[in-house]
């Protein structure tokens, strides 16, 4: 199995890699932003549970997230691999879910993280609340959303660089140059 982290702050370009790569390399796209958002617009009781969290750019707490991710992955048992995206976001959801692939004889593969300066980061998603209309891309939400990914989630990054699973790839320029750059990344995981 191809177990991929696509790993980087709100607005590193994610969600668009994401859905490149899924198609390349016949992958499970699990994107926790995309099945909370579902669920917040279905309004099931998980929904209710964490909307105002996430309107407010909080993280949901890692309980809830773990347990919601360990569903979508049990939904998928002929997947021939997955890309998260947007989880882990902390070291304990890290290990949770190294512990869950484990016990499902698997592994990550690698992790990726996409390097975007804070700048870009706040262009970009400027642009996104435009389209998207995203209540947590309005300027205050997001600022909470990136402090807590440099409080949070970006020590998530030295977790897997000690299991010598991290690299890196320039995020800024045009998004076939960062798909090609990717791209030879996975290669090589398959080499
Ligand atoms: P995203 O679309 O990945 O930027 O996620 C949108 C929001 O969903 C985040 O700002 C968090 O509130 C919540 N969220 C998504 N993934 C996680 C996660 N792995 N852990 C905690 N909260 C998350």
């Amino acid at each position: 199995m191809l177990n991929l982290v696509l790993f980087g702050p709100p607005g590193a370009g994610k969600g668009t890699q994401s859905e490149k790569l899924i198609d390349k390399y016949r992958l499970v796209h699990v994107s926790t932003g995309d099945i909370f958002r579902s669920h917040i617009k279905n309004q099931t009781s998980l929904g209710q549970q964490v909307n105002q969290i996430i309107a407010e750019g909080n993280l949901v707490p890692d309980s809830i997230t773990i347990a919601m991710l360990e569903e979508e992955i049990k939904k998928n048992p002929h997947a021939e691999g997955f890309i998260f995206d947007g989880f882990p976001r902390t070291v304990a959801q890290a290990k949770a879910l190294d512990n869950f692939l484990m016990d499902n004889n698997t592994s990550i593969t690698g992790v990726i993280a996409l390097d975007v300066t804070e700048e870009e980061l706040t262009q970009r998603i400027a642009k996104r609340q435009e389209i998207s209309g995203r209540a947590d891309d309005a300027a205050d939400k997001l600022k909470k959303r990136i402090e807590e990914y440099f409080s949070k989630t970006i020590h998530v990054l030295p977790y897997y660089d000690e299991q010598g699973k991290l690299s890196k790839v320039n995020g800024i320029g045009d998004i076939e140059t960062i798909f090609a750059e990717l791209s030879a990344v996975i290669d090589e995981y398959n080499a």
